[in-house]
């Protein structure tokens, strides 16, 4: 079947796409990007993820071709055209093509892309096995509320959770716990939800946010502050979130089981009522609307 990409207001299969060597993505990771999961082949949160987009963009002096809303109208018709139903959007934004100079070039022509790639559904709350962590030094900037393309400590991380049997890095920062390579990371500690705040120290994730809000929702206490380096592991509960795994339960931090290796009754609950939400707002009938931005 044929992969299609939207490609600076061009759709083409991903086969013949080409972006050129000077592009600043390429060779200065200068960028940003989201990915945006499908439902039914309905966007979930998309009006977040643009908002958030917007705040990456600004954040590093770029300002995005297109408006919030049609920038939703290109990914609605990527969507359909793709066919696919259960999967994600993945969309980048760089600096565009200009000779190689550290400086911004005067005239920016971003590139601007994105396509659809299928994804298996996440399984029922608490199924699978659960997500093993490894522990390792933060060594990202200081600047990780921006969803930089800039991935390479990342990507170190990650490699080196697997090469270990992980499956997911953790990072910790001056003793602290901020969050996982491609996730945030919660726990829950006397049945309080704990987590790190937004700020400097951390990707602030759509799939984070909607769940402080579901936490409120089911009446669970929520304290948004750094859990040390030997209290994390101590934890009745942890879980990851993210777009595309929702909520994964954590059965091991390095070699020390979590909460007897079993998905906890708190990660249950509020991943039972995440795809409460998403079910409600990704059916056929629910309007799609974003924000103006742009
Ligand atoms: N932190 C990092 C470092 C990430 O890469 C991600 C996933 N992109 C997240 C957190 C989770 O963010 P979201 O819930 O928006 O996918």
């Amino acid at each position: 079947m044929t992969e299609w990409i939207w490609l600076n207001g061009e759709i083409l299969p991903m086969s013949e796409a080409r972006v050129g060597i000077e592009d600043r993505g390429f060779q200065f990771a200068d960028g940003v990007y989201e990915v945006i999961r499908l439902y039914g082949g309905r966007p979930f949160a998309l009006d977040e993820h643009l908002q958030r987009l917007w705040k990456s963009a600004v954040d590093i002096q770029l300002t995005p071709p297109l408006t919030t809303n049609a920038l939703a109208v290109e990914i609605f018709g990527l969507i359909a055209k793709a066919g696919i139903s259960e999967g994600m959007v993945y969309l980048q934004l760089t600096r565009g093509v200009a000779a190689r100079n550290h400086l911004f070039p005067d005239v920016v022509e971003p590139t601007l892309l994105f396509y659809v790639r299928p994804l298996p559904p996440v399984g029922a709350p608490g199924s699978g096995e659960g997500v093993k962590l490894l522990a390792v030094p933060d060594e990202r900037w200081k600047r990780c509320w921006i969803k930089s393309i800039a991935l390479l400590p990342n990507v170190l991380a990650k490699n080196a959770a697997v090469a270990a049997g992980a499956d997911e890095a953790v990072f910790i920062d001056c003793g602290n716990v901020t969050e996982c390579s491609a996730s945030n990371l919660f726990a829950v500690i006397n049945g309080k939800l704990i987590t790190h705040p937004i700020g400097t120290k951390v990707l602030p994730g759509i799939t984070r946010m909607i769940l402080l809000e579901i936490a409120g929702e089911l009446g669970i206490e929520v304290d948004e502050r750094a859990l040390g380096e030997e209290e994390a592991p101590r934890a009745e509960e942890l879980f990851i979130t993210s777009t595309t795994r929702e909520i994964g339960w954590v059965s091991c931090w390095n070699d020390i089981y979590i909460g007897r290796g079993r998905c906890g009754p708190t990660t249950i609950a509020l991943h039972k009522a995440l795809k409460q939400r998403i079910a409600s707002e990704t059916r056929a009938e629910a309007p799609m609307m974003v924000s103006a931005v742009g």
